[in-house]
């Protein structure tokens, strides 16, 4: 059940759409990763939870994923309560992972924003004593932000996920009553679209053109990040 790394996103996919090239380069390097989806996302146009549910897993595999967690928080209600707290302190000191990967603030979607404060002080809570659950207290020791949709500030770093682009693109195309499916039948949403899948790679690819790489996936941290030398500099004692 431990896993260095936990995932969280508000509904089943947006761990994918955000960051789902890098989640497969961790997996592949043999980094333990696990995700953890608030909500079942039952406010979605196309696709009941039970659907969504198996995409979801479907899309693990894919990924290499071995533990995909869900708190069953409310769709269109994600709201940083210490109700809502609760079960996400649970899943942390359950999963007791070394980094966390958090939606950003200031997202389109309310609950995307929300779920943004929520984790965060969550992971914080998670970390005190007084709080009492059946595991006992961990603190994530970094948190890192990727965008779900919405403007794409420049981010402070960029992955290359070159090799790991295709793999998310199979991870969504899971999400068979989510994203563009011409034989899935059900009402025309924006996620939906052809279009909606093409941004994907076309976003991708311009945070790759950053880098110098083909793919690349954006993160976003909150204040300065602590370097021995700076990246191209690293000396091995
Ligand atoms: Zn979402």
């Amino acid at each position: 059940m431990n896993a260095e790394v936990l995932a969280v996103g508000a509904h089943p996919d947006d761990v994918e759409v955000g960051i789902g090239a890098l989640v497969h380069k961790l997996t592949t390097a043999g980094c333990a990763t696990a995700i953890l989806d608030l909500t079942r996302g039952e406010m979605g146009s196309r696709g009941s939870a039970e659907e969504r549910k198996v995409e979801a897993d479907d899309s693990a595999d894919v990924l290499g994923v071995t533990t995909r967690l869900n708190t069953d928080l409310p769709d269109g209600g994600v709201a940083n309560t210490a109700e809502q707290r609760r079960p996400i302190i649970e899943a942390i000191r359950r999963i007791r992972p070394r980094v966390l990967f958090l939606p950003m603030s200031d997202d389109r979607h309310p609950d995307h924003h929300a779920a943004h404060r929520l984790v965060r002080d969550a992971a914080y809570f998670a970390g005190l004593i007084r709080i009492e659950t059946d595991a006992p207290p961990h603190r994530p020791e970094r948190i890192y932000f990727y965008r779900v949709y919405g403007e794409d500030a420049m981010p402070q770093m960029i992955v290359n996920v070159d090799k790991h682009f295709e793999a998310k693109m199979a991870a969504l195309r899971c999400f068979r009553s989510q994203f563009h499916n011409p034989e899935y039948d059900g009402p025309e949403t924006f996620i939906a679209t052809r279009e909606f899948l093409e941004s994907i790679r076309t976003r991708a690819a311009w945070f790759g053109n950053r880098i110098g790489a083909a793919y690349g996936e954006a993160l976003y941290v909150d204040g300065p990040i602590s370097v021995d030398l700076p990246p191209g500099l690293e000396r091995t004692p």
